[in-house]
């Protein structure tokens, strides 16, 4: 199959040229030719080369290298303000721990090297001297929108399994179907995965959450998902018998990821909302279903997978808020509002309420048009109000402890409780946020002697 050149930024050509000028061969491999045949701009291009790394850094010795991947053949160069991977054609040897291969040896062919690779579509290399060296079919592959395999897929997912989880980020990212004895390989070798750092599943699951055909991996690989959040297991085909509600626990949940922007705490806040929703089932006196205190047990639930995902722990709190307070009521009224910026802040609130729209699209559509409007005008004056700069925080008053302590008041917990009771008042319309009228109101109320 003939494919177009590829367009190459200056200071990959430079250093291309410069290695074959050396005698050597070189081409751009992996995610950016992948990404440059799929019409992509690639966000970062590696070089493959037949050069030792000791060769590769004498090539580049008028130019900063950086040689902390060198154990793996990797050397950093930096091009016209450009960081470039260049990485020795690899063969990595053994698998013991379904992760790392106990050697690699260099070697000067570029076919060996292409055979370690992952999938067809990141086995392709790439030289504007040479053209494409496309071995397994992967620029086809690339057209069909398919993931496979390069080699037998048990092999190779059995050698390392970070590729299962590669495999199913790529399909959710790319939009593309996973060939069918890769996909039998990925199910038959899922516990596998659980030998792979949590760090490395965690950036894979975030990017998988966040792809566009989410809601498809989610569905389709739901065994795997399975094995990384046991959790999750309980809620698949778990009937909701609720009129506002047409799909099962899952289906619902795997819904609602897809409806959220694709921010991954925001990604996995849906995954994790209503985990706990099969441990708090009961059906009333109608038959109908009901999920009483599920937002608090679905956060219990979500701590201790956010805590095993290894996230900061900014994002494994914002995550736990926003699962536990998803069905926290919220209504279009000013005093409502600051009330809860004053509970969550304005970020979180935000977030909030995207959550509570992406749970509502997830529902009955027959149900929810009149809670998506109020969702709406809640947003829009939300808006409105916080363009007021109104006051919601303590430190939003227009007067401090500072002044209740020259008017007479002692420091303590009593002084912090009558500034919230004041913020109360202001929040409420009752007393206006300013200097004068505050302190005429603290001189009325508050001095006690
Ligand atoms: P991204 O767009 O996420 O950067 P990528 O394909 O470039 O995608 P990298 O992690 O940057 O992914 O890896 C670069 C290349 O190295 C891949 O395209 C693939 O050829 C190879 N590769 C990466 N990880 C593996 C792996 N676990 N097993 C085999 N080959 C891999
Ligand atoms: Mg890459």
């Amino acid at each position: 199959m003939t494919q177009p050149n590829i367009v190459l930024p200056g200071p990959v050509e430079t250093a291309l040229g410069l290695l074959e000028h050396a005698g050597f061969e070189a081409w751009v491999v992996g995610g950016c030719t992948r990404d440059a045949l799929l019409g992509g701009a690639p966000k970062d291009w590696d070089i493959t080369t037949s050069a030792l790394p000791a060769e590769t850094l004498s090539v580049f010795s008028d130019f900063r290298t950086i040689e902390t991947g060198l154990q793996h053949g990797t050397v950093a160069v930096l091009l016209d303000g450009m960081l470039l991977e260049i990485t020795t054609y690899r063969v990595d040897g053994t698998y013991k721990d379904s992760r790392h291969p106990d050697e690699v040896t260099f070697t000067r062919s570029i076919g060996e090297d292409l055979a370690r690779r992952d999938f067809t579509m990141n086995a392709i290399a790439y030289s504007p001297a040479r053209g494409y060296e496309d071995l397994y079919g992967g620029a086809s592959d690339i057209e069909a929108h398919l993931i496979r395999c390069v080699g037998d897929p048990e092999t190779r997912f059995t050698e390392d399994a970070l590729r299962i989880l590669r495999a199913l980020r790529f399909s959710s990212v790319l939009g593309f179907a996973i060939e069918e004895r890769t996909a039998s390989a990925i199910h038959a070798l899922k516990e596998r995965i659980l030998h792979v750092a949590w760090e490395r599943i965690s950036a894979e699951v975030l990017q998988l959450l966040c792809g566009k055909d989410v809601y498809r991996v989610l569905q389709d690989y739901r065994d795997v998902f399975a094995v990384l959040f046991p959790e999750l297991e309980p809620c698949f085909d778990f009937p909701q018998n609720n009129p506002w509600h047409i799909y099962d626990v899952y289906t619902h949940i795997a819904h609602s990821v897809e409806s959220i922007a694709p921010e991954p705490a925001l990604r996995l806040t849906m995954l994790l909302h209503d985990i706990g929703k099969p441990e708090t089932y009961f059906t009333d006196d109608r038959g109908i279903g009901h999920f009483y205190g599920h937002p608090k047990r679905s956060a219990q639930l979500a701590e201790a997978i956010v805590h095993r995902l290894r996230l900061s722990s900014a994002m494994q709190q914002e995550v736990c808020t926003l699962v536990e307070y998803h069905d926290y009521p919220v209504e279009p009224s000013e005093p409502v509002l600051l009330r809860r910026l004053h509970k969550f802040g304005p970020a979180t609130l935000r977030h909030l309420l995207l959550v509570k729209r992406a749970d509502c699209l997830a529902q009955n559509p027959e149900k929810t048009g009149a809670d998506l409007d109020k969702l709406s005008t809640i947003e829009h004056m939300l808006d409105v109000l916080l363009k007021k700069e109104p006051a919601f925080r303590v430190a939003d008053l227009a007067i401090s402890g500072g002044d209740l302590i020259t008017l007479g008041m002692r420091p303590g917990p009593q002084l912090g409780a009558f500034l919230e009771s004041i913020l109360e008042a202001v929040m409420a319309g009752e007393l206006p946020n300013d200097r004068e009228a505050l302190l005429a109101y603290v001189r009325d109320k508050g001095m006690k002697p």
